[in-house]
């Protein structure tokens, strides 16, 4: 009898037909003689229906708030399920993140597990029952309700197959697996067999939705391997797995893009030490993550510097920039919300040369203009105007020939 960990994202259970269908598949692998654990997100677009409306009441709202609103999702999509998983004649119980207990530390909307006490899970399993887990939520010390950021199911559920020592951690989802870019956007895109996950992390963390990186970050830290497939077909997915020798032989597996950044440069910025510790002390103390940052050489003294944040905080930044700039006394402030950024990642880059010139050769040809550049061992970033994303996406999966040969063309 093995022990299996599924979860389901939003898509897959998008409506009453979806969630029967879904509990049926649950079923299946139940009586197959599996223990099943399901961990469910809510039903797709309802996390965002709920952002939407705390920031009707308010632009900030408090961040415990928020997470009292946002766990909701979750807990009725683990009622719904087990009542669909019930009615096929089934038993089924379903869990809250605190119910679990899912410990987590108290940063509200971006909470780290800290420890899972699987004993009402495996007490549910020996009584026969497919227990149903809400993702994406856990409970602080304080019996706080907290989530674990965007995509968070992914998390729950490879922290719940680590901690149940489970023998596989199957993530559904509306494509077939992990592809070399994004399958919405490129149709000639084809699905990887496996993928490290180090080049997974890039990928998830360089915009692609597929999987949530810090899930994948887990998994590496405790060798879970996990299997990305769809809710909608049987075919084998995409494994995430520990590097092999084989992964190195080509030099990109992956292109991501993301739309959700935003750029600020201040010019005229006096050279000398301590302006960047200042300048982007405050950042942080805003709680705004910086990606990339670029600093122009110095001239008369003065210099350049670029940065980019999530598009979401870039008011906010903007003002606290024109605020430092004032104090440090630099010139303009200039702020670009209309950027994306695309990457390339694989391991292979560590062993091929000349990836990174292909990439701005590609990206020339289309007269597509860098903005920045920022590179890692295995990945290139170019953030470019947004207008541009999806030829430049289309572009370089094709100069890496990353993509199926269109049929009649092979
Ligand atoms: P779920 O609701 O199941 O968690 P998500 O919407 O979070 O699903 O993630 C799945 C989506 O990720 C796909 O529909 C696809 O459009 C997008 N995606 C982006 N890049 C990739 C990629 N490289 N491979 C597969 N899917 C990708
Ligand atoms: N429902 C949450 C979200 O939309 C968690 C998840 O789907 O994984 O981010
Ligand atoms: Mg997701």
């Amino acid at each position: 009898m093995a022990l299996i960990v599924q979860k389901y994202g939003g898509t897959s259970v998008g409506d009453v037909e979806r969630l029967r269908h879904v509990a049926r598949r649950i079923v299946e692998v139940s009586e197959a003689g599996n223990q099943v654990v399901v961990v469910v997100s809510a039903i797709a677009g309802e996390t965002d229906r709920l952002l939407q409306l705390a920031h009707q009441i308010t632009e900030t709202p408090n961040a415990r708030e928020l997470d009292v609103i946002l766990a909701t999702g979750e807990q009725v999509a683990i009622g719904l399920l087990s009542l669909a998983i019930q009615a096929g004649g089934s038993k089924a119980r379903s869990f809250t993140g605190t119910q679990v207990r899912i410990l987590t530390d108290n940063v509200h909307t971006r909470a780290r597990i800290l420890n899972i006490d699987v004993e009402r899970i495996r007490q549910a399993l020996r009584e026969g029952e497919i227990t149903i887990v809400a993702g994406f939520q856990g409970v602080n010390a304080e019996e706080e309700v907290t989530t674990l950021g965007r995509g968070g199911s992914d998390l729950t559920a490879v922290a719940l197959a680590a901690a149940l020592n489970a023998d596989v951690c199957e993530i559904y989802t509306d494509v077939e697996g992990v592809y070399t870019a994004d399958p919405g956007l490129v149709s000639t895109a084809q699905k990887l067999p496996r993928i490290s996950y180090e080049e997974m992390i890039e990928i998830a963390s360089l915009g692609a939705r597929v999987l949530q990186a810090r899930a994948v970050e887990y998994a590496k830290n405790y060798n879970m391997s996990i299997h990305v497939r769809s809710s909608f077909t049987k075919n084998p997915g995409t494994l995430v797995v520990q590097e092999d020798q084989d992964m190195e032989k080509v030099a990109v597996s992956g292109i991501a893009y993301d739309k959700n950044e935003a750029k600020i440069t201040i010019t005229g910025v006096v050279d000398r030490p301590g302006i960047a510790a200042k300048l982007f002390g405050r950042v942080a103390e805003a709680g705004i993550v910086v990606d990339m940052i670029v600093q122009n050489i110095s001239q008369d003294g003065h210099t350049d510097i670029s940065f980019t944040i999530p598009r979401s905080d870039f008011h906010k930044a903007s003002e606290l920039v024109d605020g430092v700039a004032k104090e440090i006394g630099a010139g303009q402030i200039l702020g670009d919300d209309r950027i994306a950024k695309v990457s390339i990642v694989g391991v292979g880059m560590r062993t091929h040369s000349g990836v990174a010139a292909r990439m701005f050769t590609a990206l020339a040809a289309e007269n597509i203009n860098i903005m920045m550049i920022s590179t890692s061992e295995i990945k290139v970033s170019c953030v470019i105007e947004e207008k541009y994303t999806e030829l430049a996406v289309r572009v370089l999966h094709d100069a890496f020939q990353l993509g199926v040969q269109p049929i009649g063309e092979g």
